[in-house]
């Protein structure tokens, strides 16, 4: 018998049965690993609020035999009531939680990854951060982790260092005209995204959604389909295609 105690993020929950669920969590030291919740649809379950998605919380699990484990106690480790009450905040965590849980890597741990995730959800809590930008800069920082961050700073062809005017998923990075492939980028959306690569992100999270930001959305999408090769649901379905025109 497996006992485990670690912090860990709900990424997504299903049926199975008549009152049960499968909760997939990711874990910081555990990596993904999927918890059969016994009776949790049942009205008087103790554990129905803790385990749904986006939920920050700590677990105590135990594996007997199979793949899953049983959960034996959870608590909350912030109840993220910002984020829970703006369907915008909740779109973007489930933009976010949907590419964690396409990473294939049952039962390897990445505290990095986690360190992520957890700090995108404490960002979308702070009502001072405007959540447009959220998974998109989450996208680049999942990207860099794993060594792929885009370039950004010349042509990713031939080194010219500008003008660059698009940027092309499949090759990495943002092309000047002799070579453009890809989307078209705009001067603005260019100076976006190097703020958000460039440790300016802070700060970009806390205007409202500037110019360029519906391309750098894109962009950040495609660069995060590319890399796990295939289309992601929610993601798409959500990420802004042009820039708030309200603010
Ligand atoms: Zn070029």
């Amino acid at each position: 018998m497996r006992e485990v105690e670690d912090d860990a993020v709900v990424l997504r929950t299903y049926k199975s049965g008549e009152s049960d669920r499968v909760v997939v969590l990711w874990t910081r030291e555990h990596g993904k690993v999927r918890v059969l919740a016994k009776g949790i649809r049942k009205i008087t379950s103790k554990l129905g609020g803790t385990l749904e998605a986006l939920a920050y919380v700590r677990v105590h699990l135990v594996k007997t035999r199979g793949e899953f484990y049983i959960a034996r106690q959870v608590q909350h480790r912030e109840r993220l009531t910002t984020l829970r009450s703006s369907y915008e905040r909740i779109n973007a965590g489930y933009a976010v939680v949907e590419v964690v849980d396409a990473i294939p890597s049952d039962d390897v741990a990445d505290e990095g990854i986690f360190d992520l995730l957890a700090r995108v959800l404490l960002t979308l809590d702070d009502a001072s951060f405007d959540p447009t930008l959220v998974p998109a800069s989450f996208f680049f920082r999942l990207l860099a982790l794993d060594g792929s961050e885009p370039v950004v700073d010349s042509c990713v062809n031939c080194g010219r260092e500008g003008p660059l005017v698009a940027f092309d998923a499949q090759v990495g990075g943002t092309l000047c005209a002799a070579c453009r492939s890809g989307h078209t980028l705009s001067p603005e959306g260019l100076a976006l995204i190097r703020r958000i690569l460039g440790g300016d992100l802070a700060n970009v999270l806390r205007e409202a959604p500037p110019p360029g930001a519906g391309e750098v959305a894109m962009i950040a999408q495609d660069s995060i389909e590319q890399h796990f090769g295939r289309r992601l649901r929610v993601a798409r379905s959500t990420a802004p295609l042009t820039p708030r025109a309200d603010r």
